[in-house]
């Protein structure tokens, strides 16, 4: 259960405060060294409980930049496995 920043991020940071779980991290501590922000999965609840949309893309002014992943972890009930491969835009 989570969504996934991918490599089209330009590191505006416009996402990271928006986060209700503080899963977000900036550029400098993201573990895989690539120069975006990341969300760590296993924190990331895809704001169930805090709002309608994950925030965090709402907030991306990068269109696409943000995506749904983790295969059969689905968590919000309207987002099915087949949209989980890391191509499928929360925001489309
Ligand atoms: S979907 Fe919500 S909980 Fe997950 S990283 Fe984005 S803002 Fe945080
Ligand atoms: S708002 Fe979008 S483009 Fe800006 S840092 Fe977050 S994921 Fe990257």
């Amino acid at each position: 259960m989570a969504v996934k920043i991918t490599d089209i991020c330009i590191a505006c940071g416009s996402c990271i405060d928006e986060c209700p779980v503080s899963a977000i991290v900036d550029d400098d501590s993201n573990p895989t060294g690539e120069g975006t922000y990341y969300v760590y999965p296993d924190k990331c609840v895809e704001c169930v409980g805090h709002n309608e949309q994950p925030a965090c893309a709402s907030a991306c002014p990068t269109d696409g930049c943000i995506v749904w992943s983790e295969p059969g972890k689905s968590f919000r009930d309207n987002i099915t496995s087949d949209l989980r491969d890391g191509t499928h835009p929360v925001m489309p």
